[in-house]
Parts: structure tokens; sequence; C-alpha cells
């Protein structure tokens, strides 16, 4: 209360027009979309996290597997082009492949997408993906303008209660424009990079996924901006260094995941029988995916 009490007196300027003594007994700040500052970003982004975790979906509890992705990815938050805040990586227990994050430094990764990737560099490709978008701010932008949209932004700002609710809702269920793909593509590549991976992993786990055409539906998988983004990616990897780096060991990769694998191993046969793969693709149809990250592969992506 003392925090969003100072928050509130030091935007009640701009707030003018906006109740704002009735918001402070509220405990409601008025957030300044267009000049968040890092700590409001944070605050804002624990508490969509509180929204999601255990509410949303369910948190992958394997102290190994959880150890190994936060290790990664904190690997890569600090060659990033925003190492100054605290980034949290969580694993969720769930078998789609996916991967999406939310503002002020939360990256949640799917045990389906671990299970899917190689190795350690495609895994990483992904979570650089996801950290382009922190670095990018580009939940806010979105929560920008659904607000707009919705008639929801007052001229001074949103408040923070509808921030945290359009924040989950983005979160989940809306991917993010091409634009903002792109720039996270080129952004995780670039860290990805930075941090001692071989860059190839980007390339390969797009591709990979692509080919998977028995897992993934027909019609999503001839989306244009797949290829598109293959070749932009491509073409920001010099070819005599596509290789140079860590992570490409898949045998160690598959070690370190195993517990993940034998999940999803056990999982389909318990819910889906030896129809499993059919069963899957039309699950994964229907589920919007938060960050297409090679999904593409949504029929939502398609249209934007
Ligand atoms: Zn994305």
């Amino acid at each position: 209360m003392l925090l969003s009490l100072s928050l509130v007196v030091g935007t009640a300027q701009i707030a003018q027009g906006v109740p704002w003594l009735e918001l402070l007994l509220r405990g409601i700040q008025i957030i300044q979309l267009s000049n968040m500052s890092d700590q409001q970003e944070v605050q804002i982004g624990q508490q969509i996290n509180q929204q999601l975790v255990g509410k949303q979906f369910k948190l992958y509890r394997n102290r190994e597997i959880n150890r190994y992705v936060d290790q990664i990815g904190q690997r890569l938050a600090k060659r990033s082009e925003r190492p100054n805040i605290n980034y949290t990586f969580q694993v969720v227990d769930d078998g789609n492949i996916n991967a999406f994050a939310t503002m002020g430094g939360f990256v949640y990764i799917n045990t389906g997408l671990i299970a899917a990737a190689d190795n350690e560099a495609q895994l990483a490709s992904v979570m650089a993906h996801e950290i382009g978008h922190i670095v990018g701010r580009h939940s806010i932008q979105q929560i920008k303008q659904a607000a707009i949209a919705r008639g929801l932004a007052e001229a001074a700002g949103v408040d923070s209660n509808t921030m945290v609710n359009l924040g989950v809702e983005l979160a989940l269920r809306r991917p993010n424009s091409r634009q903002h793909e792109f720039q996270a593509d080129e952004l995780g590549i670039k860290n990805l990079k930075q941090a001692g991976y071989a860059p190839i992993g980007s390339v390969d786990f797009m591709k990979k996924l692509l080919k998977q055409r028995g897992f993934i539906p027909g019609f999503l998988s001839t989306h244009p901006s797949t290829a598109d983004r293959i070749d932009s990616l491509e073409q920001s990897i010099d070819s005599n260094r596509a290789y140079v780096g860590d992570g490409l060991n898949n045998r160690a990769y598959k070690n370190k995941t195993r517990a993940v694998r034998n999940q999803k191993k056990a999982a389909l046969k318990r819910t889906t029988g030896r129809r499993g793969r059919v069963l899957r693709s039309a699950q994964l149809a229907q589920e919007p995916q938060a960050c297409p990250i090679v999904f593409l592969l949504t029929s939502r992506t398609v249209r934007r």
C-alpha cells in the first residue's frame, strides 16, 4: 500500500481528471504506459505472474529441470540487451510446444517444448526469443493497444488492475504481431550468439517443427511467415559461424531432460493410446498459442 501510494502521488499530475484520491484509497495505481519505469514494469509483471501460475496453468515441479532451464535463461539474460532486470524462468506442465513471456522478466517454457527440442541450443533459441519480447517491451505495447481499443485507457494511463487483467489475457491467448515476432527473432539470435550458443539452433528448431507434419495440422504448417522468419534468421547467421558455439550435444541434452520426455511418453499412453499423434494434432489446432514461436502455426496468427 505504501508503495502504491507513492506511485499514485508520483503520477498524480499526469492523472488529472482521474479521481486519484479514490484510486489511492482503493490502492490502485495509474500506470503511465508510455513512460513506465522498470520498477513499475517488474511490479505489474509480478502481479500478472501471480494470476497466471496455479490459476491458468500448473508449473512443472522437477528441481533438476527447473534448475537447468533457469541456468540457460540466466546465461542468456546476462548477455541480452536488457540485463538490468531480474528474469524468472518457469517451466509449465503442458505438453503443447509453446513458450511465452510477460513484462518484467517473466518467461514460461512448456514441458512440451523442452521435449521437442533436440539440444540446448534449440531450447536456448526459444528462450532468447522470449527474452527478446521483454527487451522490446512488447507486452506493454500490446496492453496499451488493447486498453485503448476497449476504451479502458484514460489520457493519463491505465490503472494497474486493468493492466494486470489485460496482461494475463494477452500472455495466454493473444499472439504477438508479426512485427514483434520478427523483432524478437532478431534480438533472440543476437542474444543467442552473445551468450555463446551455436546460432544454428534457432533455424534448426523452426525447421524441425515445420517438418513434423504428422504432428502439426497441415493447414497451419503452410503459413508463409514461417518461411520468412527462417529466411531472415538464416540471413542473420554467418554460415561459417552457424555451428560455432555451445549447445549442440544432442545426447547430453536428452540426458538432462529425460524426466520431461518420460512424462510426455507416459501422458501420451495414458490419455490417447495408440492414436496419440492424431489426437494431439487436433488438440494443438484448437489451442491458441501465446507466443507463436514457430506458431505461426495458429490460425489467429495467420490472419495477422
Ligand atoms: Zn514470439
